[in-house]
This record gives C-alpha cells, structure tokens and sequence, in this order.
C-alpha cells in the first residue's frame, strides 16, 4: 500500500494521458517544475491568471486578509473586503447591475444565476416560466445545472440523467454556419432559432444564456458581435431575462473589460469568476440587476433566495479580487492586451498556410486554430499528440480536440508569445505531416 492517496486529477484518464507534471513554482508566465524544466503557461492555468503568477500585490493582500480575517459565514454577516470588492466592483461593471452576490467558482456563479432566473418568475407568480434558452455549442461549467446547459460533448455523455432539459438556440460558429450562410454576407441568419423559440414559447422561458462573444470549452468559437446584440434584443423583446456568462470572458479576456460591453449589451444576470480574482482563489459572483432583486423583497419570506456556499463571500477571494482591480488601476493592463491582441492579429493568418488548418479566430488575447483532422470534437486523436508536443517543447498548451487555441497572461512578453506561435506552428507542421 501506497503512503500517499493517489491523487485523482480532472480531465485526465488514468492510463491514457501521461503522468501529471509537478510543478514547484510559478512567477509570471512561467511554470517551474520539479525536475528543472520551464514551462510558458499560454493558457493562464486554465484561462484564469490574467496578471502573472504570484503577482507580489495580489499574494500580499491574500496573506494580509489571512492574518486579520480569514473566513466568516456569510449568511447574516458582512465584512470590509466584501464591501470594499462591491464598491470596486460597481466602477467597472456594466451600468444598472446593482447587486452582487458572491460564491467560489465560475459553474457556481453560472447555477447561482439560472436559480435567481427562476425564483425570479415564481416570486412574481408566473411559474409556468421554468425553460432555459442555451446555445450550441456552449459549456457553462461541470456541475449538473451547468452541464445541463451545456451542449452535448464528451464532458457530458455519461451524465445525461443528471441533465434537465432546456431549449436550444443556434450559436453563430461561422466556420460551421448552423444556416449554411457565409461568414460577412450574411444577415446573422441564425439567430432565426432563437427568434422562433421566443415567439412560440416565450410564455415557458424563464432566461435566455449566453457566453458573450466566445464560447470558451466548446471550441474557442468567437461571435460577431451583432449576434449578440440581436440575443439581447430578443430576449428584451421577448420580456426574458438575459444572463451573461463572464466566468472566461471578463476582466480583460476579449480586449474590453467585459464582452458585454463590445456589443453595448448590459444582462440581467452576469456571471463572473477566472480573472476575478487575478486567478489567484476560487472565487465568483453573479451580479443582477434591480429588475431581478426586487422580484425577492417585499413581505413573503418564501420569497428568500436559498442558495448559499460554506466559503460564499470568503475575505480572502475579496481581497484577492480588489488586490487585481488595483493592478489594472497602476498597471498598463488594457496595453498590455493590446499588444496580445497586436500579435495574434500578426501571427495568427500565417498559420492558415497549413493545408490542415480549417479556420482560424481571434478575439483580444484569445486566438484559435481549428484544425481539420476528419476527427473534429474533444477526443480527436490529433490532441494527445500535439499536446506532447508542446510540453516537450516548453509551453503548456491543451487543445480543446483539435482546436488549438493560446490564451496567455496579460503579461507575457512579445518574445515569448513569439515563441508560442513558433511552437504552435511547428507542432502543426510536426503532428500532420
Ligand atoms: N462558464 C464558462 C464560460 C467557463 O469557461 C467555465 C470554465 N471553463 C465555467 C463557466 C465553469 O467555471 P469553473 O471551472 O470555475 O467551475
């Protein structure tokens, strides 16, 4: 018998993938590991470092909160850091979401704001609006409610009686037009879904989700944003409420502050987590606005919104996610993804000189590569093999199937984004020859 447990890791099959790497240490987009190697993390740890790693501020606000005030329960309780982080919060933020409310991570937030989207309907007496409007295509997180609005995949086939049913929108994936149209040409014909779906059912839907302008886990597939200015206005239309999913796409991701904002859109419910933080904590909130909350006040205590985490509103998450706020305040931050986004817009085309490559996107410091391997979806066999590649040769890189996409740290230097581009090209050329 084994002296350790034998640690279980996520997304990770236990015979097929390789061991997991030990990593010591970590300082800005490097990852040390323990038999001296160095890695570029050019997916930010999972899309949610934005600033480095240990950034010295962040880490010295976490360790300052730990020695004053470490946790407390949240129900009935307030405390500076959470007041602080709302204030703060409230200056960046699309304009009339009024109200917070803090959990610890981002499929946490996502089932967080589909309850408020019910209670919302049943605490005005119209409960008959109990359906979820969910796009193809879409990933919102790994627990039942999120993966129920999630779009069938791999992540979800052994789960199916675990998932509740919701309606299906069409997402715009203009290399796989869902409407056989033509990517500029057309009048974003798919939203004709959506439209049809609130016409003749509006009376059963209680909101519509969307992860604005990039569907993250589903493939990096990124909407023009007229898509989502027509969501948001049907959803208007329709008198439904309308929740962003800023879990990946916050703090920075798409070039603004929130994607929301590059369609002028503002949601009812928005979702927030990764970057919130500087991906230091799990932590999340899920922002509403007036509209939402009110539907709870008043006399009937029913009414009350039963949700609630041990670690909800945890002062260190707080002091973390001020701490980040306060780096884009003194650090050149949105230059910073300027320059990202200045590179992708210069490297990316040269990758589409690959026979293999199908189609290529980019959006701020996020661009993809989808490959045509004939195999397309998350268990191409392509992955595992670029996926190697890319350890072995310094970058860590997981393509979701045979997308491949870099999502870097805001930090990461041109040289060393340069030489992601060179890794990624070479294992193209490596991987399908
Ligand atoms: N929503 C989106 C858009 C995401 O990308 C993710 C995570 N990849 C989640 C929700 C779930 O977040 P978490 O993994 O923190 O539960």
């Amino acid at each position: 018998m084994s002296d350790e447990l034998r640690i279980w890791h996520p997304f990770t099959h236990p015979t097929l993938d390789p061991d997991p790497i030990r990593i010591e240490r970590a300082e800005g987009v490097h990852l040390y590991t323990s038999d001296g190697r160095q890695l570029i993390d050019a997916i930010s740890s999972w899309w949610v470092n934005i600033h480095g790693h240990a950034h010295p501020r962040i880490a010295a606000a976490i360790a300052e909160q730990a020695r004053t005030l470490e946790h407390v329960i949240f129900a009935g309780v307030t405390h500076g850091p959470a007041a602080c982080l709302a204030s703060r919060l409230r200056r960046v933020v699309p304009a009339g979401l009024d109200h917070v409310f803090f959990s610890d991570n981002g499929s946490t937030a996502v089932e967080v704001a589909v309850k408020m989207a019910l209670q919302y309907w049943k605490n005005r007496g119209d409960a008959r609006r109990q359906r979820i409007v969910a796009l193809e295509h879409a990933y919102h997180g790994d627990t039942a409610g999120t993966m129920s609005l999630s779009a069938d995949s791999p992540f979800t086939d052994a789960f199916a009686s675990m998932r509740f049913p919701v309606l299906r929108a069409h997402s715009a994936y203009c290399h796989r037009c869902p409407v056989g149209k033509e990517w500029g040409s057309c009048e974003i014909d798919c939203l004709d879904r959506l439209e049809q779906l609130l016409q003749e059912r509006s009376d059963e839907i209680a909101a519509v989700i969307v992860e604005p302008l990039l569907q993250g886990a589903g493939g990096m597939i990124v909407h023009p944003p007229a898509f989502l200015e027509g969501a948001a206005r049907l959803a208007r239309e329709h008198g439904v409420l309308l929740i962003a999913d800023e879990v990946l796409t916050g703090f920075g991701r798409t070039g603004t502050m929130f994607a929301c904002e590059r369609a002028g859109v503002t949601p009812d419910i928005l979702c927030l987590s990764k970057g919130l933080t500087g991906g230091f904590m799990p932590f999340a909130a899920t922002l509403c606005s007036d509209r939402v909350h009110d539907a709870f006040a008043g006399p009937d205590r029913t009414h009350t919104f039963f949700h609630g985490h041990s670690y909800a509103g945890n002062p260190m998450g707080c002091a973390a996610a001020v701490a980040s706020l306060n780096v884009f305040e003194t650090e050149p931050v949105f230059e910073r993804i300027a320059r990202i986004e200045s590179i992708h817009r210069e490297r990316l085309p040269l990758l589409a000189s690959h026979a293999t490559v199908g189609d290529i996107r980019t959006i701020g410091t996020v661009a993809a590569v989808e490959l045509e391997t004939g195999d397309h979806g998350y268990l191409s066999d392509v992955r595992p093999k670029l996926y190697r590649y890319f350890i072995d040769h310094g970058v860590l890189l997981r393509p979701l199937g045979n997308v491949i996409y870099i999502l870097p740290p805001y930090v990461i230097r041109p040289e060393e984004l340069h030489h992601v581009y060179d890794t990624v090209n070479d294992a193209i050329a490596f991987v399908t020859r």
